[in-house]
Protein backbone atom coordinates (compact mmCIF):
# COMPACT_ATOMS: atom_id res chain seq x y z
CA UNK A 1 0.00 0.00 0.00
CA UNK A 2 2.71 2.26 1.00
CA UNK A 3 4.08 1.62 -2.33
CA UNK A 4 1.46 3.40 -4.07
CA UNK A 5 0.88 5.86 -2.10
CA UNK A 6 4.47 7.13 -2.59
CA UNK A 7 4.52 5.97 -6.81
CA UNK A 8 1.41 8.36 -6.65
CA UNK A 9 3.22 11.26 -4.85
CA UNK A 10 6.09 10.43 -7.16
CA UNK A 11 4.28 11.10 -10.28
CA UNK A 12 3.01 14.82 -8.50
CA UNK A 13 5.83 15.52 -7.93
CA UNK A 14 6.91 14.34 -11.86
CA UNK A 15 3.90 16.34 -13.28
CA UNK A 16 4.54 19.55 -11.26
CA UNK A 17 8.41 19.85 -12.32
CA UNK A 18 7.15 19.23 -15.77
CA UNK A 19 4.67 22.30 -16.13
CA UNK A 20 7.25 24.49 -13.95
CA UNK A 21 10.49 22.71 -16.57
CA UNK A 22 7.86 23.35 -19.50
CA UNK A 23 7.14 26.87 -18.51
CA UNK A 24 10.76 27.80 -18.19
CA UNK A 25 11.47 26.52 -21.53
CA UNK A 26 8.48 28.64 -23.55
CA UNK A 27 10.05 31.52 -21.56
CA UNK A 28 13.75 30.82 -22.88
CA UNK A 29 12.09 30.06 -26.48
CA UNK A 30 9.93 32.73 -26.26
CA UNK A 31 9.55 36.55 -27.91
CA UNK A 32 12.49 38.27 -26.21
CA UNK A 33 15.58 38.80 -28.68
CA UNK A 34 18.68 36.98 -28.00
CA UNK A 35 20.90 40.26 -27.73
CA UNK A 36 17.99 42.88 -26.24
CA UNK A 37 18.66 46.31 -27.69
CA UNK A 38 20.13 48.79 -25.54
CA UNK A 39 19.19 52.85 -26.05
CA UNK A 40 23.04 53.30 -26.05
CA UNK A 41 23.98 50.52 -28.98
CA UNK A 42 22.59 52.94 -31.54
CA UNK A 43 25.37 54.01 -33.80
CA UNK A 44 26.42 57.82 -34.82
CA UNK A 45 28.53 58.83 -37.38
CA UNK A 46 31.30 61.17 -36.34
CA UNK A 47 31.14 64.18 -38.92
CA UNK A 48 34.97 65.33 -38.30
CA UNK A 49 36.88 62.09 -38.96
CA UNK A 50 33.34 59.95 -40.77
CA UNK A 51 34.35 57.17 -37.82
CA UNK A 52 31.22 55.40 -36.57
CA UNK A 53 30.69 55.09 -32.74
CA UNK A 54 27.84 54.25 -30.21
CA UNK A 55 25.77 57.12 -29.10
CA UNK A 56 26.24 55.83 -25.41
CA UNK A 57 29.86 56.65 -25.78
CA UNK A 58 29.96 59.43 -28.16
CA UNK A 59 30.86 62.58 -27.68
CA UNK A 60 28.31 64.85 -27.68
CA UNK A 61 28.39 68.44 -28.33
CA UNK A 62 25.55 71.28 -29.20
CA UNK A 63 27.04 73.00 -32.01
CA UNK A 64 24.74 75.64 -33.93
CA UNK A 65 21.92 74.70 -31.65
CA UNK A 66 22.45 70.73 -33.03
CA UNK A 67 23.43 68.06 -30.84
CA UNK A 68 26.29 66.36 -32.82
CA UNK A 69 28.15 63.25 -32.12
CA UNK A 70 31.48 62.81 -32.08
CA UNK A 71 34.29 59.72 -31.53
CA UNK A 72 36.82 62.05 -28.92
CA UNK A 73 37.08 65.11 -27.55
CA UNK A 74 39.69 66.37 -29.79
CA UNK A 75 36.92 65.67 -33.15
CA UNK A 76 34.74 67.37 -31.35
CA UNK A 77 36.93 70.68 -30.62
CA UNK A 78 38.34 70.68 -34.42
CA UNK A 79 34.51 70.30 -35.40
CA UNK A 80 33.45 73.03 -33.28
CA UNK A 81 36.06 75.53 -34.46
CA UNK A 82 35.19 74.81 -38.40
CA UNK A 83 31.68 75.09 -37.77
CA UNK A 84 31.13 77.66 -35.62
CA UNK A 85 28.48 80.21 -36.50
CA UNK A 86 30.30 83.37 -37.08
ZN1 LIG B 1 36.43 61.37 -34.72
Amino acid sequence: MRAILFFILLMVVYQAVKVVFRSAMSVYHGGEPRTPRIPGEEMVQDPQCRTYVVKGRAVARRIAGRTTYFCSAGCADAYERDHRSS
